[in-house]
C-alpha cells in the first residue's frame, strides 16, 4: 500500500530495514513476521502518512480508507475474527512507533473494538466474563482518555465509591456483574461530560485512536524528549494497529518484557519479568511488583515469587528459544514484549535494548570477542557521550552505610543530593546550582524534566523496567526504584522508611548499583578504567588518526587525563595558575606598576612559580607534547572588584584604594572580549611574555633532567589577527631560547604558533602560517566572533533560538559547522598551502564533542584537546569518525 503496511503469518509487506517508514515497531514486527516468529498480525501506518496528516490541517489522503479496510480484511482472513462481528468480535492495539524509541512518550489504546455487543461475545468466546467486562471497562477509560480527553480520575473516583460501597479492597474482589455495573456508570459518565454517547462503531473507534497516536506525536512530554535526545520533529510517528491477544486470560495468560542481556550489567544471561493474568501496560507501569523469568534471576533477586521457567517450562522453553533467535539474528541485544495466552506464546515487540554504558561495553566486546561482530562495529556501538557514566563515581566501599531503605538497582553508579519530590522543585534548585535527588512513588513521563535536572532518582514502585528505570538508564542517571519500605507524603514533603522520616532538603545518597538509599552524603571513589572499557578503548585507538590532547593546568588535570589516555597537552591556560593566594599579590604589583621596571621586579617573583608549574607538567607528561598558552585574559580579571576586597587588597598591597581604583578603571572595558587581552599583552608588555618564555624553557631543562625524555615545548599565542602581532612576540620568545640555552648549556626543542580565534586570522592563516609553527583553532572564541553572540552571555537568548530551531544546537557545544566550520577549514588549507607541516589542533570546548571531533576528522586536523574526563569520550568519537 501507499499509507499501509501489512503483516502476520508469516509474511510482512515490510522489513527491519524500513524504520524510518514504519518505526522502530511497526519494522520489528514485520522483521519477526518475515521470520515465522509468532506475531499477532495487523499494520501500520506509515510516518508519511504522520507527516501528511500534519501538512494538511490533520486530515488524511482520500486513499487511506480504502487501505486500511483491506488492511481490516486481512487481519480478519488470519484471525477468523471480524470487527464488530457479533460472533467472533476482531479486537485491536493501537500504538505509537516513531523511529527512535520514545519510550512512554506518546499514547496507546488497547482492546478497542469493544462495544456493548462485542463484549458479550468476547464473554462467551473466552468463557470469562468478568474478564470480557473488565476489559471493556479497561478500553472505556483508556480510550475516553487517550481520545475523549476525560481524565482517569472521573473513572477511578467512580471505582473507588463502588469498591467503598461494596466493601472490596482490591480490584480481583469485583465480579462480573460488578464490571457490568460499573462499564454503564463509566459511558454514562462520559455521556454526560462530553453531551455524547461513548462511540460504539469499531470503525469510529479505530478513526479516533489513529488520531490522538498521530496527534500525541506533538503533545509536550514528546516533544520536551525529541529535544532532550535530538530527535527530529519531522521524522514523525508510525501507527501500528494490530490483533489483541490477551494475557489477562487466567493463569495460564501472562504478559512480560525481557532483555536478551541484562540491561544494567550487560551479563549474558536472560533477564526479565512478567506478570501471570496480567495485560501489557501492568508490567510497564510498575503497579504490580512483577516476576523473574528465569530461575538464576529469581534466586539472585531473592524474590519468593516464582518464575517463568517454574510456572509455565514449556512456553518459557520456546521464549528461550526465540529470543535467542532474535538476538543472533539481529546480532544485538534485543528488548522483547510478549505476551502468553492460554498457553500459547506472542510477540509483541522486539528492539535494541537500552542498556547502560557498562552493559554497551560488556556486550559489544564479549560479541565482538565470538565474532558476531567486527571489532570495528564494537567500536561504532558506544555512544562516546555514554562513556561519562562510567566515568562517574561510585561509592567507597570502606564508607559507613548507614541505609534508609533498598529497593532496585535500576540504574548505576551514586549520587547524592538533596531531597525533592517534584520535577519543579528539581529544575528549581538545579538552577540555583544545587545539587538534587527526585524522590516519587513512580515516575511518568511528566517527570522527564525533573529527572534531567536531578543526580539521581529514587522511586518507592516499579521493577527494572518501569518507567523511571528505563529513562534513567537512558540517561546515565543512576536510580533506585521499587524501593517497597518507603511511604512517600507529598502534601508534607516527607518521606518515611522503618520509622526515619526525612524531609525535603535533607541530604541523601543512592547507589544505583546496588539499590541502596543512604542517609547523608557518603564518600565516593572515582571510577575504575580497567576490563572491557579498556579493552574497547584499545580497539577505538586503533582505529583513529586524530590525537587526543587535554587542556589542562593543573598537576592534577594532567595527571587524571593522562589516566584517561592523553597523548599530550593542547592548552594550558597560564592565567589559572596565577589566581593562588601568594601569585596572586606579585601579579596585582605588575599590574600596578607605573613603568617597565617595576612591571619586571614583579614579574621576576613570578618567574620561580611558573618555572616550577612548567617543570611539574612536562615532567608528569613525560615527553609528550605541552602546549602553553601565553597570559590571555583582560588584566581587570586579576584586580578585586568589590569595594571591600579593594580595601583589603589595597592594605595588603601597600597602596591606596584610590590608585587601585584608578588602575581598575583605566582598564575597564565596555567589551572585554574584544578588548585589551591575548597578544595584545604581549605587544604592551612584552616582558610579560618574556617571563613566561623563560620560565618555559627553564621548566623544560629541569624536567628534562627529571625524566630523561626531551620535553616538546610548543609555545603558543593568543588572539592574533596580523602576522605582525606572531612576528613581534616570536622574536622576543626565541631570545629567550638563546638567552636560556647559553645560560643553562641545554637546547630545548620548541615551536611556537598561534590560536586561531578571530575571523581574520581564519582568513589571513596563509599569511600566519609563514611564522606559525602549529594552529590551534580557539572555537570558544572563533565562534564568539563570528556569531558576534558573547559566549559568558548567550544563554538568556540561545534557549528559544534552539527550541524554535533557529539553531539546530548550542553553537559554544557543537561547532557551528556550516558558518565557523568554513573558517577552520579555510585556515587549515591556507595555513597548509604555506607551511606543509603545520601542525592543527582545536582547544576550543568543541574539542570534547563528538559531533565537533567527526568534524575535525574530516577537515584533517592533526588533534583534539579537551578537558580531562572528555578524553574518553573524544579518544572514542574520534575512533568513530575515522571508521
Ligand atoms: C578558545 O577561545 O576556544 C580557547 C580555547 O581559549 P579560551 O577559552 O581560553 O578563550
Ligand atoms: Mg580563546
Amino acid at each position: 500500500g501507499t499509507w499501509v503496511y501489512t503483516f502476520g503469518d508469516g509474511k510482512a509487506e515490510g522489513t527491519g530495514a524500513m524504520r524510518n517508514l514504519l518505526g522502530g515497531k511497526g519494522a520489528n514486527l514485520a522483521e519477526m513476521s518475515n521470520l515465522g516468529l509468532p506475531v499477532p498480525p495487523g499494520f501500520t501506518l506509515t510516518t508519511e502518512l504522520c507527516n501528511w496528516f500534519y501538512a494538511n490541517g490533520r486530515r488524511y489522503p482520500d486513499d487511506l480508507a480504502a487501505e486500511i479496510d483491506a488492511a481490516l480484511a486481512q487481519v480478519a482472513a488470519l484471525t477468523g475474527r471480524t470487527f464488530a462481528d457479533a460472533k467472533a468480535p476482531l479486537l485491536v492495539s493501537v500504538r505509537s512507533g516513531a523511529r527512535a524509541s520514545m519510550p512512554g512518550m506518546m499514547d496507546t489504546v488497547l482492546n478497542l473494538g469493544l462495544n456493548d455487543e462485542t463484549v458479550v461475545a468476547l464473554a462467551q468466546s473466552s468463557g470469562d466474563e468478568r474478564f470480557a467486562w473488565d476489559s471493556y471497562r479497561r478500553f472505556i477509560q483508556m480510550y475516553s482518555d487517550v481520545v475523549l480527553g476525560v481524565e482517569h480520575h472521573h473513572f477511578e473516583d467512580i471505582l473507588e465509591d463502588f469498591k467503598e460501597r461494596k466493601g472490596y479492597v482490591l480490584d480481583t474482589d469485583l465480579e462480573a456483574a460488578d464490571w457490568r455495573g460499573l462499564v454503564s456508570a463509566y459511558k454514562a459518565k462520559v455521556g454526560e461530560i462530553l453531551s455524547k454517547p461513548f462511540p460504539q462503531d469499531p470503525r469510529e473507534q479505530l478513526w479516533g485512536a489513529i488520531g490522538a497516536v498521530f496527534s500525541s506525536w506533538m503533545n509536550a512530554r514528546a516533544i520536551t524528549y525529541r529535544r532532550l535526545n535530538s530527535i527530529p520533529e519531522a521524522w514523525g510517528t508510525a501507527v501500528t494497529v494490530q490483533a489483541m491477544v490477551f494475557g489477562n486470560m487466567g493463569e495460564t495468560s501472562a504478559t512480560g518484557v525481557a532483555f536478551t542481556r541484562n540491561p544494567s550489567t550487560g551479563e549474558n544471561a536472560l533477564y526479565g519479568e512478567f506478570l501471570v493474568n496480567a495485560q501489557g501496560e501492568d508490567v510497564v507501569a510498575g503497579i504490580r511488583t512483577p516476576q523473574n523469568i528465569t530461575e538464576a534471576a529469581r534466586l539472585a533477586a531473592g524474590s519468593d515469587k516464582p518464575s517463568m521457567e517454574k510456572v509455565m517450562p514449556a512456553v518459557f522453553a520456546d521464549f528461550v528459544r526465540t529470543t535467542q533467535r532474535l538476538e543472533t539474528h539481529y546480532r544485538d541485544m534485543q528488548d522483547i514484549e510478549f505476551t502468553v495466552e492460554r498457553g500459547k506464546l506472542w510477540m509483541l515487540q522486539t528492539r535494541s535494548g537500552k542498556r547502560t554504558a557498562k552493559a554497551a561495553l560488556k556486550i559489544a566486546v564479549e560479541m565482538a570477542a565470538v565474532g558476531v561482530i567486527s571489532r570495528d562495529e564494537a567500536v561504532a556501538r558506544i555512544e562516546p557521550s555514554s562513556l561519562d557514566q562510567l566515568l562517574h563515581p561510585t561509592i567507597d566501599p570502606k564508607a559507613k552505610r548507614d541505609i534508609f531503605a533498598t529497593g532496585l538497582p535500576a540504574s548505576p553508579g551514586a549520587a547524592r543530593g538533596e531531597i525533592v519530590f517534584t520535577s519543579e522543585e528539581a529544575e528549581k534548585l538545579r538552577s540555583a546550582g544545587r545539587k538534587v535527588v527526585l524522590v516519587r512513588v513512580e515516575t511518568s513521563p511528566e517527570d522527564i524534566t525533573g529527572m534531567h535536572a536531578a543526580e539521581g532518582v529514587l522511586t518507592t514502585r516499579g521493577g527494572m523496567t518501569s518507567h523511571a528505570a528505563v529513562v534513567a538508564r537512558g540517561m546515565g542517571k543512576p536510580c533506585v526504584s521499587g524501593a517497597g519500605s518507603i511511604r512517600v507524603d507529598y502534601h508534607a514533603k516527607t518521606v518515611t522508611s522503618n520509622g526515619v522520616v526525612l524531609k525535603q532538603g535533607d541530604v541523601i545518597t543512592l547507589d544505583g548499583s546496588t539499590g541502596e538509599v543512604l542517609r547523608g552524603s557518603v564518600p565516593m571513589l572515582e571510577p575504575e578504567l580497567s576490563g572491557d572499557f579498556a579493552t574497547l578503548m584499545e580497539w577505538a585507538d586503533g582505529a583513529r588518526r586524530m590525537k587526543v590532547r587535554t587542556n589542562a593546568e593543573t598537576p592534577l588535570d594532567a595527571r587524571t587525563a593522562r589516566k584517561y589516555g592523553a597523548e599530550g597537552i593542547g592548552l594550558c591556560r597560564t592565567e589559572h595558575m596565577f589566581f593562588d593566594a601568594e601569585r596572586i599579590i606579585s601579579v596585582r604589583e605588575m599590574i600596578l606598576s607605573d613603568d617597565e621596571a617595576g612591571r619586571r621586579a614583579a614579574l621576576a617573583k613570578l618567574l620561580p612559580m611558573q618555572r616550577r608549574d612548567f617543570a611539574e607538567l612536562f615532567t608528569i607528561m613525560s615527553g609528550l607534547p605541552v602546549t602553553i598558552r601565553l597570559l590571555d585574559p583582560p588584566l581587570h580579571e586579576f584586580l578585586p572588584s568589590t569595594e571591600a576586597e579593594m580595601a583589603d587588597v589595597a592594605k595588603a598591597m601597600g597602596t591606596s584604594v584610590d590608585k587601585l581604583k584608578r588602575r581598575a578603571a583605566e582598564l575597564h572595558e565596555f567589551n572585554p572580549m574584544l578588548g585589551f587581552r591575548g597578544v595584545r599583552i604581549a605587544i604592551a608588555y612584552p616582558e610579560i611574555a618574556e617571563m613566561q618564555a623563560r620560565a618555559v624553557f627553564e621548566g623544560a631543562v629541569e624536567a628534562g633532567r627529571v625524566t630523561g625524555k626531551p620535553v616538546t615545548a610548543e609555545i603558543m599565542v593568543p588572539l592574533v589577527m596580523t602576522l605582525a602581532e606572531l612576528d613581534l612576540t616570536k622574536a622576543r620568545i626565541v631570545a629567550m631560547a638563546e638567552a636560556v640555552a647559553k645560560e643553562t648549556g641545554v637546547t630545548v626543542p620548541y615551536q611556537v604558533g598561534t590560536m586561531i580565534e578571530l575571523p581574520r586570522a581564519a582568513l589571513l592563516a596563509g599569511e600566519i602560517a609563514k611564522t606559525a609553527e602549529f594552529f590551534s583553532f580557539g572555537t570558544n572564541d572563533l565562534t564568539q566572533t563570528t556569531l558576534g553572540i558573547s559566549r559568558d552571555d548567550a544563554a538568556s537568548f540561545l534557549g528559544p533560538y534552539t527550541v524554535k530551531n533557529i539553531l539546530a544546537a548550542d553553537p559554544f557545544v557543537t561547532l557551528d559547522q556550516e558558518g565557523v566550520g568554513q573558517l577552520v577549514e579555510m585556515a587549515a588549507e591556507r595555513g597548509r598551502a604555506t607551511r606543509p607541516t603545520l601542525k592543527l589542533g582545536i582547544c576550543g570546548e568543541h574539542g570534547g564533542d563528538p559531533a565537533s571531533i567527526a568534524f575535525c576528522e574530516k577537515v584533517g586536523l592533526d588533534y583534539v584537546s579537551c578537558s580531562p574526563y572528555r578524553v574518553p569520550i573524544a579518544r572514542l568519537a574520534a575512533a568513530q569518525a575515522a571508521l
